[in-house]
């Protein structure tokens, strides 16, 4: 069967979601169901402020999504996944209903967060932006396919806090423990909310995947539980409308884990709460959210947030990443590039080697034993011989104004899809220069002799 093409929606689902749902709702919910899917436009703060963006969008932008200030809901079909902005990490295509889950979580900066299912890394993004560069992102995915997409939308995005592993839940708790402010399970499900735009949920949904889900959610979010400190906070999240994968996962964990409570939480405009009648839950389960498509701009979606009683602990001290400072012959290496290079200090002390790659990591940074780490930091370039070559992440970790020396291309000129497809530009630019489109950096090339040979990663290349 082609990827996308059309399978009808479950009938036994709908029949589910008739009984669920009632007189009253249920014919809207259906018409919603065959509509078509929305999508959403979340721009990076880290890099522009939503309102900047506005301002230079080729895209039409809808209103802001109620529950995430930096996000637009999109109109049309431009193709906003292929623009050079999305090169530049401008900004991150996700279902409006999907940016709920980290603002509900709303980690603060400073603080020690965990996505434990972060691929491809649209909460993870999200995450990152709202921790604004401060604390420790750990975003982690365990099937060994999906981490490289993951690794990849976290290093265009330029976040110098996240660290990737790919690991699975039970490995992560024993090696930290109670040790993170928030953690994120944004859990894998039977994709009942996404059956708008992807007809492979349609076509693999039963009861017994249904039933399936729920079990592998209850064992994860156990795990995950014992990573949240005294104090923190855990959001459980599905793109689900199955009471047996929602509220039924979360009576569970009250059940086992009797020192988390459910938080309240904020009914933004559309949102309903939890339905805990639904599946003969407690009935503090109303403290969830649910999204409809009937409801909202979005795709269906659930979240609950679980606060873990007992004391607040300061959480700095005891994670202050301790360096040992870079070894002499890096450090003047280093020195020099980013003297003659750049605008900004990164701090020595998060300075790195692993082999004769140099990265910067977060600035909190915990022992991570032998977890297998994807991205411990961003790879700032590596140490040849008697030189330092930077890498691709350094430039996505750059703002406007961030480079000495840039080589900028228009959006609508021939240089942007020659820079892009590998091509050497003609450029008075000597030795390294960081390519930008309008301003914001995409990329390194190397001045020499009237031209600009071309750095751009060739996986990177569209
Ligand atoms: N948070 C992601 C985002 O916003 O882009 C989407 C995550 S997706 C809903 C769920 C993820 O859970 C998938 O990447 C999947 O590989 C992962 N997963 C599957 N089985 C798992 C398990 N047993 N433990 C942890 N994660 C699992």
């Amino acid at each position: 069967m082609p990827a996308n093409s059309p399978v009808p929606i479950p009938k036994l689902f709908l029949e589910r979601m008739e009984n669920y749902l009632g007189e009253s709702q249920f014919p809207a919910f259906a018409a919603a169901m065959e509509a078509t899917p929305k999508s959403g436009l979340r721009v990076n703060s880290l890099k522009l402020s939503a309102e900047q963006f506005q301002a230079i969008s080729p895209f039409k932008l809808g209103g802001k999504v109620a529950w995430c200030p930096s996000a637009y809901h999109l109109l049309g079909d431009d193709r906003p996944g292929l623009h050079a902005y999305h090169t530049a990490g401008l900004y991150y295509l996700q279902d409006p209903s999907a940016m709920s889950a980290a603002e509900l979580l709303a980690p603060q900066p400073g603080e020690r967060i965990l996505d434990l299912a972060a691929a491809p890394g649209g909460k993870a993004t999200h995450l990152a932006a709202l921790l604004q560069g401060k604390g420790l992102l750990v975003a982690n995915e365990i099937k060994d396919k999906r981490v490289g997409h993951l690794a990849q939308n976290v290093e265009r995005w330029g976040a110098g806090n996240i660290v990737v592993t790919n690991e699975s839940p039970e490995r992560l708790a024993d090696q930290f423990g109670p040790y993170f402010d928030r953690v994120l399970v944004d859990a894998p499900c039977s994709g009942e909310g996404m059956f708008r735009k992807d007809m492979g949920a349609r076509a693999d949904w039963s009861l017994e995947m249904v039933a399936g889900c729920a079990i592998r959610q209850k064992n994860i979010l156990h795990v995950a539980a014992k990573l949240v400190r005294p104090g923190g906070h855990l959001l459980y999240s599905t793109c689900t409308f199955a009471p047996e994968e929602d509220e039924g996962v979360i009576e569970q964990l009250l059940v086992d884990f009797p020192d988390f409570e459910v938080v309240q939480l904020q009914l933004f405009p559309g949102f309903t709460s939890g339905k805990p009648t639904w599946i003969n839950a407690r009935p503090e389960l109303t403290g969830a959210v649910r999204l409809f498509p009937h409801l909202l701009e979005g795709e269906g979606h659930f979240a609950c947030l679980l606060k873990r009683r007992g004391e607040v602990q300061d959480s700095e001290k005891a994670w202050s990443y301790r360096s040992s400072g870079l070894a002499k012959q890096y450090a003047s290496l280093w020195r020099a590039f980013a003297t003659e290079t750049l605008n900004l200090e990164l701090p020595e002390d998060r300075l790195r080697v692993f082999g004769e790659r140099l990265y910067f990591l977060p600035p909190l940074s915990p022992d991570f034993g032998r977890l297998r780490i994807v991205h411990p930091g961003v790879w700032l370039g590596s140490f040849k011989k008697d030189r330092f070559e930077p890498a691709h992440p350094l430039a996505m970790l750059l703002k406007q104004g961030d480079a000495k020396k840039t080589h900028n291309l228009n959006l609508s000129g021939v240089e942007l899809p020659a820079y892009l497809h590998g091509e050497v530009l003609a450029s008075d630019a000597q030795g390294w220069t960081v390519v930008t489109v309008n301003g914001f950096p995409i990329g390194w090339g190397k001045g020499v002799q009237g031209m600009l040979k071309n750095h751009y990663p060739r996986g990177w290349m569209v």
